[in-house]
């Protein structure tokens, strides 16, 4: 990685953090509602995303020329996290429940927003 972040890369960079940390608050708020066995169950299928993550990541800086940059651990773990619970609730919308898997009542499960910021009709 060049010691200097063109400034193109740095805000794709920035941009994929804000997301990685918008999809965190979301999973956070459905982890912490489950069980210690859901917790788990989660926490191993977090281990199993992690270890197959990409490390890097391309990012076009202009037409013809892409830069590669090395993706943040916690900008990662975030994702990962983030992946682990949308495969718990997948499961459970097959009527898979994996040790105890709930949703929070106060999170809509179609797109994962608090229930009291929803518009209606969504
Ligand atoms: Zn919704």
């Amino acid at each position: 990685m060049p010691k200097t972040i063109p400034t193109k890369t740095g805000k794709a960079l920035a941009a994929f953090q804000d997301v990685s940390q918008e999809r965190l608050q979301y999973a956070k708020a459905v982890y912490d509602h489950q069980n210690h066995t859901a917790q788990d169950a989660i926490d191993r299928i977090q281990s199993v995303l992690i270890r197959q993550a990409r490390r890097r990541a391309y990012v076009g800086e202009n037409k013809t020329s892409r830069v590669v940059v090395e993706l943040p651990n916690d900008a990662i773990w975030n994702n990962t996290l983030y992946m682990a619970i949308e495969i718990m609730k997948d499961l459970a919308y097959m009527d898979i429940r994996v040790s105890g898997f709930t949703w929070p009542p106060d999170l809509c499960i179609e797109c994962g927003k608090p229930i009291k910021r929803h518009k209606r009709g969504h």
